[in-house]
């Protein structure tokens, strides 16, 4: 099959997003064999791989080693990356339609959601999403400070995001010291006065979104201790029958591991982790300074709603925690793309099944397409991202053997490289990344540790010599 109208032409698709739905994408793309197909994809960072450089956590390396897949799609010949080319800023969706057949945007969920509440803004609360960009050395996030010399802090919310900050925030500097923490972040959580640590949950232990294995590595710490309020770790009546009901074992298996932590008794670890349940903070407040001092908290309990899912709704009691720190993880956020049809109430791109739709007809823009988490939302782990893109590569196939395709003036492979070059001299090829990785990896080395990362693009351009 060849592309409707340029039949001597290979399908060329562009990819917006250098994360793991973007590999994901061009992996699908180049497994089929009916359509010839040349991916470029951007990022507007000079590094790739997305979250999994800038979001999962300097702990869990085992799961970074999935770069090696996306560095095995990268070494494929019809495929080049252009890092450190920012969409809307180097190039605009006009430029993208007059060189592609498709565009396929998988940007991610870049910022983080609100909690609503008085007091979110106070000086010593900060988003989640923020704290991780930064001990990850995000480029964007390596000036942002957080008030580390408060002895008590919470986290609210209790996803995996949570618990990696929680986690972060409990280990020791010798820990740390092992993995690719941000240098500036090491040092700064080396000299961390935080001793108390609150991760809090609307809702009851067998509604915790976090996995196991997460929750039960915090009982593994050097320096931490966990524990549960017993009476917080035992089930409600509906909690109990729902779990009787659908024999869920990872939620037994869940229930048991934090019944056991309400089980532990203090040891002389310099930490502990307290995980709260059926509280909800209603208000944040601080001093005259406008620093936070504390977090109101309601108690929830819970009922059943029309969809059957059982939600917290608060009871009149009420009780204040005195901390200084507080990082909101209560979800990533997408952010709309100018240009590209968005939805702000679920902060998603407008789409099905990965094809953008008009806002006004709902019927599919040829060529442009989405996937990952600015297509469904911020769920699911780095391998959920893979069904999600080969949904929508079926549909971007489907299209091409309708002819559903753009028409780009200007389809050459040279054509695009000559226009990024003139906008962005300073493009990053994947080769470039390659000798930035390897030179991470050597200063890692010497330090016995992972990698020692580059956390500014002025650095990297100078290890490139381009500065
Ligand atoms: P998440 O799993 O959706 O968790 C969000 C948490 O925030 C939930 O506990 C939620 O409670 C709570 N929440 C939401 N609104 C709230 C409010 N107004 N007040 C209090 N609590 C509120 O999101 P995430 O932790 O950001 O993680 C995103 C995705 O990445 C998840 O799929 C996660 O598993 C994945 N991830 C995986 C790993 C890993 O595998 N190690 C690491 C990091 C992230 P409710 O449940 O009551 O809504």
């Amino acid at each position: 099959m060849t592309v409707a109208n340029t039949p001597s032409q290979p399908l060329r698709v562009a990819i917006v997003g250098a994360g793991p739905a973007g590999f994901y994408v061009a992996e699908h793309l180049f497994r089929q064999t009916e359509v010839p197909v040349e991916v470029d994809m951007f990022d507007r960072l000079p590094t790739p791989f997305g979250l999994v450089r800038a979001g999962v956590a300097p702990d869990h390396q085992k799961i970074k080693s999935v770069t090696k897949v996306y560095d095995r799609i990268a070494q494929k010949p019809n495929f080049r990356f252009y890092g450190y080319v920012e969409f809307g800023a180097h190039l605009h969706l006009d430029d993208l339609k007059a060189h592609y057949h498709q565009i396929v945007f998988t940007t991610g969920a870049q910022t983080d959601r609100n909690l609503n509440i008085p007091g979110e803004d106070l000086s010593g609360s900060y988003a989640a999403t923020e704290f991780v960009a930064w001990y990850n050395g995000h480029p964007d996030y390596r000036d942002c400070q957080f008030d580390l010399s408060q002895e008590r802090a919470a986290v609210i919310g209790v996803g995996n995001v949570a618990v990696d900050v929680a986690r972060i925030l409990c280990r020791t500097p010798e820990e740390l010291r092992q993995t690719d923490i941000a240098d500036y972040a090491l040092e700064a959580l080396s000299r961390s006065k935080v001793k108390e640590v609150y991760l809090i949950g609307r809702r009851g232990p067998a509604q915790a979104a976090f996995t196991n294995p997460e929750i039960k590595e915090m009982g593994e710490l050097a320096g931490a201790d966990v524990a549960v309020p017993p009476e917080e770790a035992e089930l409600d009546a509906l909690s109990q029958a729902d779990l009787e009901k659908s024999g869920n074992k990872l939620i037994a298996r869940k229930v048991k591991i934090l019944q056991d932590y309400a089980q532990n008794q203090p040891s002389d670890k310099e930490r502990r982790l307290t995980l709260r349940f059926l509280v909800s903070p209603v208000e944040l407040f601080g001093d005259e300074q406008g620093h936070l001092t504390g977090m109101k908290l309601v108690r929830n309990e819970l009922y059943v709603s029309q969809s059957g899912v059982l939600r917290p709704k608060p009871i009149d009691q009420f009780e204040t925690l005195p901390v200084g720190l507080v990082l909101r993880s209560v979800g990533y956020r997408g952010v709309p793309l100018p240009e590209i049809p968005f939805r702000q109430d679920w902060g998603i791109i407008l789409n099905e099944q990965g094809r953008i739709l008009a806002p006004e007809t709902n019927q599919p823009l040829t060529g442009l397409y989405t996937a990952g988490w600015i297509k469904r939302g911020p769920s699911g782990v780095i391998g959920t991202n893979k069904p999600d893109a080969a949904e929508t590569v079926k549909c971007m196939l489907a299209d091409v053997g309708q002819g559903a395709v753009l028409s780009p003036p200007q389809p050459e492979v040279a054509a695009i490289d000559n226009l990024i070059r003139d906008r962005n001299p300073n493009y990053i090829s994947y080769q470039d990344w390659l000798r930035l990785d390897e030179l991470e990896q050597t200063k890692g080395a010497e330090q016995g540790r992972p990698r020692v990362k580059f956390t500014s693009i002025k650095e990297m351009l100078t290890a490139l010599g381009r500065e």
